[in-house]
């Protein structure tokens, strides 16, 4: 090839996209905490027979007793103790939304009332309110819950002096899942293709 043939040269670039809707199966533990999010409004934990801790989003093995089932069901009511919290102050895109998360935002781990921890994001984002051991209470999605996380807005502290609610007894059986549960997913891959040198030339024609 001449260096005359060479500048000449010209590349195609195609840009194409993957873009495959698709559901993700929550499994037998987590579909059934997922759909009392959605369907009662109600947290529940599930508890090491072994060394009793619970977890929320339950699981179905305990990972410090390593291979015993996680088989005793526990309510958690929906308020607990703030035991940890981070904010944060950098702009943020929000996967679900797309959209930026105005700062500060922050996150905070809460001692439920029944004994499990849960992980979530906690209002007001202010340094100066944020305190350990204040009771915070979920501020739940009141439509369109799809038995996710985030049918939970988020915990928002209430008045320092408000009294810890005591347990309702749990009047019913820890939710069963009839069907599977499945959570929404996505995967979009956006690429380049360059194709080889004989169909490229076909296409520019
Ligand atoms: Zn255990």
């Amino acid at each position: 090839m001449t260096a005359a043939n060479k500048k000449d040269q010209e590349y195609l670039i195609l840009d194409n996209t993957v873009d495959l809707p698709l559901r993700l199966d929550a499994g037998e533990c987590e579909g059934r905490f997922l759909k009392a999010l959605r369907d009662e409004k109600r947290i529940w934990a599930n508890k090491c027979p072994k060394c009793g801790r619970q977890l929320v989003v339950p699981r179905p093995v305990c990972a410090h007793c390593y291979d015993v089932e996680m088989t005793e069901w526990v309510e958690q009511g929906d308020e607990g103790v703030l035991e940890h919290f981070s904010i944060s102050y950098y702009p943020f895109v929000h996967p679900r939304t797309g959209k930026i998360k105005p700062v500060p935002w922050a996150n905070g781990i809460i001692r439920l009332d029944g004994g499990a921890q849960i992980w979530h994001e906690v209002v007001p984002p202010d340094p100066a309110q944020l305190k350990i051991g204040d009771r915070y209470k979920a501020v739940w999605k009141e439509e369109g819950r799809t038995g996710f996380i985030w049918d939970i807005l988020h915990f928002e502290k209430v008045a320092s002096d408000a009294p810890a609610k005591a347990l309702a007894k749990a009047d019913k059986e820890p939710p069963q899942l009839k069907e599977p549960h499945s959570l929404p997913g996505m995967l979009k891959v956006t690429y380049h293709h360059a194709p080889v040198t004989l169909p490229a030339g076909f296409l520019l024609q």
